[in-house]
């Protein structure tokens, strides 16, 4: 798929002065719950309501939906609040039913797009649909399996193609339940930045306090709009209680980000200087993480020493290191001098530890 000015053009006919906003629960839950959210909604900046009617549960036993039934109260809050409706499909008969009902917005799921064969087959089902069909990215941080998705939908002639970023599984616990992985968004955005590109920080987060700065963070990277999961009583949330917030907290958010127009060419240069300088925020958070990590290896490193009875400093060994690390650099553009004087630094604060390990 190449980059083409059609992509843009449906979230263009919003008309919209700031991000796109679907909001809504999790999982509709009951009528009363999916009209009283819809209602709570209606004013704010949500354009879109968003609830799951089919729920991928990772093991069987916990809630997983209501069904099709749910889409008769989807219908309803759009005739009563005139807001558009939106749900995830993850097969044919979805697709089928969400048509019969209406419903303005589709998405993949993450657990959906890393399947070719599913994702094909709902391609083929929503063949030359006029309705919005967003693409979540994939559980596994694989940009190919990502853009297959997309390009799959957009040969089976769908032209209103968006992207939603909602982060990407790790085994590793973080502060995250889906680490954001910013550069591949930001990649997606540098091939194709007429794709409409949202963010979910809602599973990017997995917890409500550290919603908002991921909202910031894909706001400073441009993002078109954003995916948040809206409860009005986000603790007795059926599912995702933890990262649901409320309309109010909603609307509040919206007030208190920092959202970019381009107007003219001095706010172009901002924009563009203030998503670079994001892009280096984000990098910095990875390196400072990573050495965070060597330096816990180190520690266990050093108990091992300890354990043996074997000095800190192996001169060997780190000359190995340095040799391999100046080869590296230089195919990554940076000078001998710098490496050294990085590594020195590095090679220093590992022996701190270690010795720390070794007298503790
Ligand atoms: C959801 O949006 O509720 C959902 C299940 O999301 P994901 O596919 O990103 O896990
Ligand atoms: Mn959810």
């Amino acid at each position: 798929m190449e980059n083409k000015k059609e992509l843009r053009t449906w979230l263009d006919d919003f008309g919209l002065s700031h991000p796109l906003v679907i909001a809504g629960p999790c999982s509709a839950e009951t009528e009363e719950q999916v009209l009283t959210i819809a209602h709570e909604l209606k004013n704010t900046d949500a354009t879109v309501l968003r609830a799951g009617i089919w729920k991928p549960r990772t093991r069987p036993g916990n809630f997983e939906g209501v069904g099709s039934l749910g889409l008769k109260w989807l219908k309803k809050a759009k005739d009563e609040t005139g807001m558009l409706t939106s749900t995830e499909v993850a097969n044919p008969t979805h697709v089928d039913l969400a048509l019969e009902h209406d419903v303005d917005i589709l998405w993949l799921g993450a657990r959906t797009t890393v399947s070719p064969f599913i994702v094909q087959e709902i391609a083929e089902s929503l063949k030359g649909t006029d309705k919005i069909v967003l693409v979540k990215n994939p559980v596994n941080p694989d940009l190919p399996l990502w853009l297959g998705a997309i390009e799959r939908l957009y040969k089976s002639d769908i032209e209103k193609i968006g992207a939603i970023h909602r982060g990407f599984s790790t085994y590793e616990k973080t502060r995250y339940r889906n680490n954001p992985n910013w550069q591949i968004p930001i990649e997606l955005q540098t091939r194709f930045p007429d794709l409409p590109l949202i963010c979910d920080p809602s599973h990017i987060a997995g917890r409500r306090d550290i919603v908002f700065d991921i909202c910031q963070t894909a706001l400073d990277l441009n993002f078109d709009g954003l995916m948040v999961e809206t409860h009005h009583n986000p603790d007795k949330a059926w599912s995702d209680a933890q990262q649901q917030i409320t309309p109010a907290t909603l609307v509040k958010m919206m007030e208190d980000l920092r959202i970019r127009k381009s107007t003219d060419t001095e706010a172009d240069y901002r924009n563009a200087l203030n998503t670079l300088r994001t892009q280096i925020d984000v990098i910095d958070h990875q390196v400072i993480e990573m050495l965070g990590k060597r330096m816990k290896v180190a520690d266990e490193i050093g108990l091992l020493k300890k354990e043996k009875n074997v000095a800190v400093l192996q001169t060997r060994r780190w000359n190995e290191i340095l040799g391999k690390m100046i080869l590296e650099g230089e195919q990554n553009n940076l000078s001998e001098e710098f490496v050294l004087r990085v590594f020195k630094a590095i090679h220093q604060e590992s022996i701190n530890h270690q010795e720390k390990v070794i007298k503790g």
